[in-house]
């Protein structure tokens, strides 16, 4: 299957299951919007649930907040959106496509390394053990040159985004013959900067209504909450302030399904710390966070960290963690080295002093920030694209499974029993009302057992559990593991303890 096939079958398969669909469907749609299904709602729902336990629950100096998507204008002249948050566009004049023109020149890196993993790929092939692909990577004339190549187009890169060059970005798309990937022609527009924030109005005539934004990050209602949070929590430095919340962004290309939307969700961390300490907390969060998302058991291959070249106005280190999604890597998570910038500016917008006292040493001083901000929905597609298999049975047949790592499954557990009658479904229906206290359990008694199965392994649900005649006389059921297909026959109460602890979050968030 390539990767474009697959892609297309995620999005499906998230459809035909109830994990996300299109918005306004019945309307045809609203490009790049969309709604969680129930089982959608319910997975996000897990993995934010996740995220909290790892960050606040677990830290006791990080603490959670849920701050208003309206905010104050003057915030966001503060914190440089209103004069930076663009992107470059330009149009291909025979397609009337838009495209962001740093993702163009980025996608035109990204086939140069792919053709340097095909010469890898092939080399790896011919050597077989033998193979050093260190050595292989710094002496083989064809990778070098391919090497060579991205130096130099990342170096004029850097410097045009720099500089805010839009002429040299221009002239780098045509020296680089970059054509438009639905006409094929290089018939470009100028480059304009495009502002992303989405505009509204507060009030009720127009004459005075106020024109407001709606957020593009969660970030500043995390500043401008600094100091309702430090005296109200009397927490010390270093310290960090949660919150999980929606942004808006205007996206010029919308496009690879819930990756990059125009309304979204984040999960950020806002870690105020002592100046000159953020390099420290830089590594530490870098670390702490990658092994957040190893602890859920996806392979450690998917995961990379892409230092930025181009640092955003706010920052003095920045990184990605990068997730190879089905169309290639891209980013999943950001940690950002944000230095005072925000509280400093926000300061000097809202003429209000905000300084933190350390009691110990009798320093004031603004303190520095250290970010991690991870997508929700991103987190969502990784997941779940990550957990889509097709695997070719033994009779056979294909079986599509959803191997969701269990403790985010949207239902943990489907109670069957083997048929409608012979007090079979009674039985499943007690042991049914008894684990829905503790688990996501759904019960289904409709159609052959071996289909139930399948639907469930399409849901992603880790264990279902057996009712038969069996289980009348003596009490035991089978429970099935989605991944192995295994059945064990166990008691009530063995199967009770068993899934209790795959499901135990301590097991995991120590992993
Ligand atoms: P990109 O370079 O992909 O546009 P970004 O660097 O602008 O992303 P940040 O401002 O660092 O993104 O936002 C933090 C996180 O929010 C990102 O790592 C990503 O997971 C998520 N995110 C940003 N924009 C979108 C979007 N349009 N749709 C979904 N998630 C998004």
């Amino acid at each position: 299957m390539t990767s474009e096939e697959k892609f297309k079958k995620v999005i499906s398969h998230a459809k035909e299951y109830g994990f996300v669909f299109p918005s306004s469907e019945i309307y045809d749609g609203l490009s790049a919007v969309y709604d969680y299904g129930q089982n959608g709602a319910s997975l996000k729902n897990n993995i934010k649930d996740y995220w909290l336990k790892a960050m606040v629950q677990l830290n006791d100096n990080i603490v959670n907040i849920d701050s208003a998507i309206l905010m104050h204008p003057s915030i966001w002249k503060a914190s440089g959106h209103v004069d930076a948050f663009n992107d470059p566009l330009i149009d291909n004049k025979d397609s009337k496509k838009r495209y962001r023109a740093d993702v163009l020149i980025e996608d035109h890196i990204s086939k140069i390394e792919k053709k340097i993993d095909k010469e890898v790929a092939k080399a790896q092939k011919k050597f077989g053990e033998n193979f050093d692909k260190e050595k292989y990577i710094s002496t083989n004339p064809r990778v070098l040159q391919y090497l060579d190549k991205i130096k130099l187009i990342h170096n004029d890169f850097s410097k045009a985004l720099d500089d805010d060059d839009l002429v040299s970005l221009k002239k780098m798309i045509e020296d680089l013959e970059i054509v438009c990937p639905v006409s094929g022609s290089k018939n470009w527009t100028d480059i304009k900067q495009f502002n992303l924030m989405f505009g509204t109005k507060l009030g009720a005539s127009s004459e005075n209504a106020m024109d407001l934004y709606l957020r593009p990050e969660t970030a500043q209602g995390i500043f401008v909450n600094f100091l309702n949070v430090q005296k109200t929590s009397r927490l010390k430095i270093p310290f960090g302030i949660a919150q999980i919340g929606k942004a808006f962004r205007n996206e010029i290309v919308a496009r690879q399904f819930i990756f990059r939307m125009r309304e979204f969700e984040q999960m950020e961390m806002q870690f105020f710390i002592k100046p000159g300490t953020q390099m420290e907390w830089y590594s530490k969060w870098k670390e702490t966070r990658l092994k957040w998302h190893l602890s859920l058991g996806i392979k450690a291959e998917n995961y990379r960290f892409h230092d930025h070249e181009k640092l955003a106005h706010y920052a003095d280190a920045a990184c990605d963690i990068e997730f190879k999604f089905p169309f290639g890597f891209k980013e999943l998570e950001g940690i950002h080295s944000r230095t005072d910038f925000d509280l400093t500016n926000h300061e000097k917008f809202s003429s209000k002093k905000i300084k933190y006292f350390d009691n110990q040493t009798n320093e004031r001083y603004t303190p520095y920030v250290l970010e991690t901000s991870i997508g929700l929905d991103r987190m969502f597609l990784a997941i779940f694209s990550n957990s889509l298999e097709e695997e070719d049975l033994k009779d056979g047949s294909i079986r599509t499974v959803l191997k969701l790592p269990s403790i985010l499954a949207p239902i943990k557990i489907a109670i069957l029993p083997l048929i409608k009658k012979d007090g079979l479904p009674e039985l499943a229906k007690k042991i049914f009302k008894k684990l829905k206290w503790d688990y996501e359990v759904i019960y289904d008694e409709k159609d052959a057992v071996g289909r139930r199965y399948r639907r469930q392994d399409a849901l992603g649900t880790p264990f279902c559990i057996t009712v038969d005649h069996q289980s009348i006389e003596d009490g035991t059921v089978t429970i099935r593991d989605r991944d192995s297909m295994i059945q064990e026959r166990l008691t009530i109460d063995e199967v009770t303890s068993k899934i209790k602890s795959a499901l135990n979050i301590q097991t995991w968030l120590k992993a």
